[in-house]
């Protein structure tokens, strides 16, 4: 069964995140997006993507990221201080007859070389990640960003996937744990956002995390409770408390851990989590509708 989503202006972006690692939530999105079978999926936890080990994308495409990192031709004789003077990022220390540069900390803004002495900063291209792009089964279009190791431009790497983002279709994306910028950037412009987290004391910390993240930037979002019947209820009844929906509960169960670990997924192993994913999917254009 195909499922067509449509968002308010022709497109639906989901966002799947979580307040912390090793929830399932890589394990959510792709298996919506194998359930669903015709979208655009696109992994942002470019620090450690994983959703190719259970898609299995035929990667046709890879693409490096850069950004400009500046050098400065101290030879001239030049003052850099006002190079160091406007970094924000303190990416420059500009002594007597040298410049100290700080390549992880420089966010390639550009800055330095417009307020520079002129024709001394200089700019190359650095490389901090690639995209990886092909299609995975049923009708995925696949993208994945991978930072360099190293590397603390995260942002710049989501930046590309953004650039890939298709005008119209269901559109999954696989947001980075946690609620650093890098969950903040991959959610800014989801139309809904399914949370995936655990029943445990430590599941509902990063729980409520993420909700006072999605609430202050006024996001739709559903529950998921993966691992459903290890901790306690409480998560459920947070939810309940707080008129959260709870989407689905995926039960705790060692042959489902053993599909994940060999990259096999939900609905191999039960192939009604097909129809439970479509009807989430549903649901969630049901409610963005209303
Ligand atoms: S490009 Fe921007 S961030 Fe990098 S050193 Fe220059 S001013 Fe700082």
């Amino acid at each position: 069964m195909e499922v067509v989503a449509e968002g308010v202006d022709g497109k639906l972006i989901i966002s799947v995140a979580s307040g912390k690692g090793g929830t399932g939530k890589t394990t959510v999105a792709s298996n919506l997006a194998l359930s669903v079978g015709y979208c655009q999926f696109l992994d942002y936890d470019v620090e450690a993507p994983n959703s190719n080990f259970f898609l299995k994308p035929e990667i046709k495409h890879v693409q490096k990221v850069t950004i400009k990192h500046p050098y400065f031709l101290t030879e001239t004789g030049a003052d850099f201080s006002a190079c160091a003077d406007f970094c924000h990022y303190n990416a420059i220390a500009a002594l007597k007859d040298e410049v100290i540069f700080f390549p992880e900390l420089c966010h390639g803004c550009g800055g330095c070389k417009l307020v520079g002495p002129k024709g001394t900063v200089r700019e190359k291209d650095v490389v901090v990640g690639e995209i990886r792009k092909g299609p995975a089964k049923p009708n995925i279009d696949f993208s994945m960003g991978d930072l360099k190791p190293g590397s603390m431009r995260t942002t710049s790497v989501q930046n590309a996937l953004d650039k890939l983002i298709t005008k119209d279709g269901l559109v999954i994306i696989d947001s980075p744990p946690g609620t650093s910028c890098a969950m903040v950037f991959a959610v800014k412009d989801c139309d809904y956002c399914i949370l995936v987290t655990e029943p445990t004391p430590y599941g509902l910390n990063d729980l409520e995390l993420s909700v006072g993240v999605l609430e202050k930037l006024n996001k739709p979002f559903g529950v998921i409770i993966n691992r459903d019947g290890i901790g306690d209820n409480k998560v459920e009844e947070y939810c309940n408390k707080n008129y959260i929906q709870i989407l689905a509960k995926i039960p705790n169960d060692r042959e489902i851990a053993k599909y994940y670990s060999r990259g096999d997924s939900l609905i191999d192993y039960d192939s009604s989590w097909k129809k439970k994913f479509e009807n989430i999917l549903k649901g969630i254009e049901k409610e963005l509708q209303t």
